[in-house]
């Protein structure tokens, strides 16, 4: 076991842990129990498995990005999560929850949303389960992501609005929690990245871990080598870098990425570059680095791309980049957008504005000719659409 694993407390070095309210403790502790046994059995592993096949369409494609290779001058590569049925990574995660819930005995599933994306992912299983499925969301993001409430809607899910606080992201958290703390026995949490309390970001890691799992069989295959020298992914609360990442860990010829959203600016109060400026603290029930004032209120962070707009990142980042096995950079608002329109014309892809923050870092690489960087392509841009086309004016 390397010391990049979670320990047995739910550690990842100091960050990690289950800081839970006493009522959720037995939930938290049935599920610590029970994850991996449940995960590692072959049941289990069959099902998630022909799910990610059938239903999601993985293996997601490696694909070689010839024109961008040419203006970078090395081998560049996609791994096509945008491929994914829903468009995205999240996918891979919640066909593992919701499995791991039904064999808990749960029927009832809960969520938090954002910008939408992790609620439809997760309506989107409950549907295909036959599970009841309550999204909390903040008031404001309501507003601001009606086609994603129209989806979760139509998938069947009751759509609860958040009203406390800044009515975002972390209001409908504090919603869900207090839902779970409420309704202990009959409902599972399913949390969209690898954060809350241990054992989610572990769990979330291994359910995501696919994405460098086929990576390296993919590579191998064009390349003759299974690792690349390079392994780039952007970070909200880090789900699909650590899929990306998982693999590749103890691989230490493997230079791991971490593109964190820069906002207007590091420094222009309106960023979410966590490592950058956060601290140490405790966020949704793990010890990591978070946004933060010195009295411990947690800043209101800002991206443009709404999968990136989270004020800390889970603790086996925190951890990565403490121990600098893995480098955190950012990437601005305007160089997603350029990043992203520079995709969509040399290859046809348009890449989600978060994904795009992943491939803008290229700009900032010293490549030679020889070297291999896999970038992770999260998920598509339909999303992002107005945002681009508000723009460029399109
Ligand atoms: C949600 C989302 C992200 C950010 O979440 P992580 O947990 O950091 O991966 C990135 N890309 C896309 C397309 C997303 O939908």
């Amino acid at each position: 076991m390397s010391n990049f694993e979670v320990d047995e407390y739910g550690y990842f070095g100091n960050y990690g842990g289950a800081f839970i309210p006493e009522m959720l403790y037995h939930n938290v502790e049935e599920l610590r129990q029970k994850y991996a046994e449940l995960i590692n059995e072959s049941s289990f592993q069959e099902q998630y498995h022909q799910l990610l096949s059938d239903y999601v369409g993985r293996p997601s494609p490696l694909y070689m990005a010839k024109h961008l290779s040419e203006k970078y001058n090395a081998k560049i590569y996609l791994k096509r999560e945008d491929l994914n049925h829903t468009g995205a990574h999240k996918i891979n995660n919640t066909i593992g929850q919701i499995l791991l819930a039904e064999r808990l005995g749960k029927k009832r599933i809960i969520a938090e949303t954002g910008a939408g994306q992790h609620g439809v992912a997760t309506a989107t299983v409950c549907a295909l389960r036959g599970l009841e499925c309550v999204i909390y969301m903040g008031a404001v993001d309501i507003e601001r992501q009606a086609p994603n409430v129209a989806r979760m809607k139509m998938l069947g899910a009751e759509v609860v609005a958040a009203h406390s606080g800044s009515k975002t992201l972390k209001d409908a958290t504090n919603e869900a929690m207090r839902d779970w703390i409420n309704n202990p026995t009959d409902t599972f949490y399913i949390i969209g990245s690898v954060v809350g309390p241990h054992p989610y970001p572990d769990m979330v890691a291994k359910f995501q871990s696919v994405i460098s799992k086929e990576t390296k069989i993919q590579l191998l295959e064009k390349e003759g080598r299974e690792n690349p020298d390079y392994v780039l992914a952007c970070v909200g609360g880090g789900s699909n870098a650590m899929g990306m990442f998982y693999h590749y860990i103890n691989e230490p010829s493997v230079r791991l990425i971490a593109v964190e959203a820069g906002g207007k600016g590091v420094k222009s109060g309106y960023s979410a570059a966590t490592t950058q400026l956060g601290k140490e603290g405790i966020l949704h029930g793990s010890k990591s680095i978070i946004m933060q004032t010195t009295d411990g209120q947690i800043i209101e962070p800002h991206s443009i791309s709404a999968g990136l707009d989270y004020p800390g990142i889970g603790p086996q980042h925190a951890h990565l980049w403490d121990t600098k096995r893995a480098k955190y950079v950012s990437i601005t608002d305007e160089e997603s957008l350029e990043a992203g329109l520079l995709l969509t014309r040399q290859e046809g892809i348009i890449p989600a504005l978060e994904s795009a923050h992943a491939l803008a870092y290229l700009e900032y690489m010293d490549l030679k000719s020889d070297e291999i960087v896999v970038v992770c392509l999260s998920g598509r841009g339909d999303k992002d659409l107005s945002t681009y086309a508000n723009h460029f004016n399109f």
